[in-house]
């Protein structure tokens, strides 16, 4: 497995690759089951495949967990090699943003503005920009983004679409531990208690799902059950919503696919989760 610390040596890479396929995963390290899911979906369907690791700090808001957020490079390297990737590019942030760097990449409209951009002011400006230089520099043919993140699925496809770029955005299921917390790498932050309490966010959004699909399509119920569900939790609830999955409004009522969306504090740790209610699945 090839690791590449600068733009030069990961272009040198990407040159080597001419003529096949090239699958792309960007993280920001500290990889669990949910990222290699993403890994080995790239895998499957790639000649090639690189992963990134850059804990970006343009989509982190000042008073947000950057400094703090976790890091493990070499066990990230294992982790990687295990499922054969061929390079890894893990720059420093002088390499990502030398001095000078001034571009944004901004996305506008619902799906950017709406829950997690009114919630992280700056947060998909950050994700858009990075997204978008990891893009050109990778040039990968298909690239790999979990549902777990769902409003980021959707800003990236716009940013891709608006931009023309040559990419084809392939999001993947979210993965899960047993009781139903989406693996995150930001679950090392809660305590034992706090991880048991964290299951509660998933079993509401279950609970709605079960309702949904035994026919309920009136959207203010699903989010009421929700809440209703998490009303005895410790858990603060900063937002429950029921999304177009196209347009990223607030809906009425599910006829077409929507996306039923928390954001919730649980201590200090933010956590959000998501899932689809499709009226055609059966
Ligand atoms: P992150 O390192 O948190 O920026 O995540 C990198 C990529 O992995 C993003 O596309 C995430 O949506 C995806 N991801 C994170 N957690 C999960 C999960 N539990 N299941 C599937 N994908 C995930």
């Amino acid at each position: 497995m090839y690791l590449a610390r600068t733009v030069t040596e990961l272009r040198r890479w990407r040159a080597e690759q001419a003529g096949r396929s090239v699958g792309f995963v960007p993280t920001m390290g500290y990889l669990h089951a949910g990222h290699l899911a993403l890994v080995r979906r790239a895998r499957a369907e790639n000649e090639a495949v690189v992963v990134s690791i850059f804990v970006n700090p343009l989509q982190f808001g000042p008073a947000e967990d950057y400094e703090r957020y976790p890091r493990d490079l070499d066990r990230d390297l294992r982790l990687l090699d295990a499922e054969r990737v061929d390079a890894v590019f893990a720059p420093p942030v002088e390499e990502m943003y030398p001095p000078g760097f001034a571009t944004s990449v901004v996305v506008s409209g619902p799906v950017a503005e709406r829950l997690e951009g009114e919630a992280r002011p700056g947060h998909f400006r950050g994700v858009a920009t990075v997204v978008t230089r990891l893009l050109n520099l990778v040039q990968p043919h298909r690239a790999y983004f979990g549902w777990k993140d769902a409003q980021q699925v959707l800003v990236v496809q716009r940013l891709v679409a608006d931009l023309a770029l040559p990419v084809e955005i392939v999001p993947v299921p979210t993965v899960r531990e047993p009781d139903g917390l989406a693996l995150s790498s930001r679950n090392v932050y809660l305590s034992p208690e706090e991880r048991r309490v964290a299951a509660a966010l998933p079993q509401a959004l279950f609970a709605a799902l079960e309702r949904f699909r035994a026919g309920e399509r009136d959207a203010g119920e699903l989010r009421r059950l929700v809440r209703e569900t998490l009303a005895g939790a410790p858990v603060r609830l900063e937002y429950v919503s029921v999304s177009d999955r196209e347009t990223f409004t607030e809906v009425d009522r599910v006829e077409r696919p929507a996306l039923l969306l928390v954001a919730a504090w649980v201590g200090s740790t933010r956590l959000i989760d998501n899932v689809l209610l499709d009226p055609a699945a059966p």
